[in-house]
């Protein structure tokens, strides 16, 4: 289903231009317009979905697919070192275009990029806590 208002229906569907790195029936591949590093790529489905917990699983396989076909060029196109694959769910994880998207975002050796956090110490009573959820 398409959301008229939003943004990357839009440019999935081909409305807005973009630098499209690879496009098939299901998907569009974008260069995010504000890069984490050089080649900082968007896998945007072209049905709207909000974010991981809407879009089928049949369809975020396939995402990750795109990931690692898209992913490995990338690495190969630029001499990156590595990958960050990345998605957020919800404005406290950072999310802000709320139509379901996957960031390929190259690494380079001695890069700066502040991905990392702080290691914690997982505590007893938290594990029990997690560990009764399921
Ligand atoms: P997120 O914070 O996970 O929702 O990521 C949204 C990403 O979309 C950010 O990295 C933005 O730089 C990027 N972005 C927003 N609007 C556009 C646009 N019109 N074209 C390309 N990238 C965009
Ligand atoms: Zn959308």
């Amino acid at each position: 289903m398409k959301d008229c208002n939003c943004i990357f229906c839009k440019i999935a569907g081909g409305e807005i231009p973009s630098a499209t790195l690879y496009e098939d029936e299901e998907f569009r591949v974008i260069l995010d317009l504000n890069p984490a590093s050089k080649g900082h790529s968007l896998i945007l489905p072209k049905e709207h979905y909000a974010n991981l917990f809407e879009i089928p699983e049949d369809v975020l396989g396939r995402a990750a697919g795109v990931a690692k076909k898209i992913g490995a060029k990338l690495l190969e196109g630029l001499h990156a070192t590595g990958l960050n694959v990345l998605q957020n769910n919800g404005v406290s994880s950072g999310q802000t275009v709320f139509h379901f998207h996957m960031h390929l975002i190259p690494r380079y050796d001695g890069d700066a990029l502040g991905l990392a956090w702080k290691p914690g110490k997982l505590t007893e009573a938290d594990r029990d806590e997690i560990l009764g959820i399921f």
